[in-house]
């Protein structure tokens, strides 16, 4: 059995007050609820206030990004011990916002998820298509050339650790969800090319999160899904309400 996992991205969002309250709302929501795993991953400069609020409680966290050498003349970077050192467990690699705008290829993210291995950050690794992708009939293929791609160099031990997130691109932050039964294909898909790279076994534990506009209206019927192993949630997880529920899910 794979134990679920719920992980709020809060993007670019939040200021010291903000987060207090919303932190501390989670926390309050999420406080008995322990049939999953629970983490919120944050903007870098929030990561000791998240620490200092989230240390001790049922919600772990991480950073959203980081690079993937260890130091160096990389002005702007964050290396992966330095969220180490604020207690961070997740790291998000390859966010399609990241893909998108910051140029990140699958070869950067394969040298991040070496990278977060080597300092024992478990990377939440995104994957998904684009609407044309999906419209041309070339999703499979696009999940399997990101999925290969990501894990270059990873044994089935590596794999078998390690989180994915599919999260088709045509449904972040825009409402539109794939439907259950769209998110399984997909999900099943990752699992057996994850099969393929490592073996069946260590396929068998990797979690799998479905990420793109999970709501509370939605979660239920996501999470009941075979393959469906959590939610990566962006949007909703800015309402500790709806987040709250999300963690609720039956
Ligand atoms: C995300 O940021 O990874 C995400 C899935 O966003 P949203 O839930 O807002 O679609």
């Amino acid at each position: 059995m794979r134990r679920k996992l719920v992980v709020g991205n809060w993007k670019m969002y939040g200021n010291l007050a903000w987060n207090k309250t919303l932190l501390e709302a989670i926390v309050a929501g999420v406080h008995d609820h322990r049939n999953a795993d629970y983490a919120i991953c944050v903007p870098h400069p929030y990561l000791c206030q998240v620490q200092s609020i989230l240390q001790g409680t049922n919600v772990a966290w991480g950073g959203q990004n980081m690079n993937q050498f260890e130091g160096g003349a990389f002005t702007g970077s964050v290396a992966p011990h330095m969220l180490v050192d604020f207690g961070c467990s997740y790291v998000i690699i390859g966010h399609s916002e990241r893909r998108q705008y910051f140029g990140e290829t699958d070869e950067h993210v394969a040298k991040k998820v070496q990278a977060a291995r080597r300092d024992a950050l478990v990377p939440i690794i995104c994957v998904g298509e684009t609407l044309e992708e999906r419209e041309r009939g070339e999703t499979l293929a696009a999940i399997a050339r990101q999925v290969r791609g990501a894990l270059q160099g990873q044994d089935a031990k590596a794999i078998a650790s390690l989180v994915v997130a599919y999260e088709p691109v045509w449904a972040i932050g825009t409402g539109r969800t794939a439907t259950p039964a769209q998110a399984q294909e997909v999900h099943a898909f990752i699992r057996s090319t994850l099969a393929g790279l490592a073996d069946p076994p260590a396929a068998e534990i990797v979690r799998i999160l479905y990420g793109g506009s999970v709501k509370p209206d939605n979660v239920d019927s996501l999470m009941a899904q075979s393959d469906i192993d959590g939610a990566l949630v962006g949007g909703a997880s800015l309402d500790a309400e709806a987040f709250a529920r999300i963690v609720q899910f039956r």
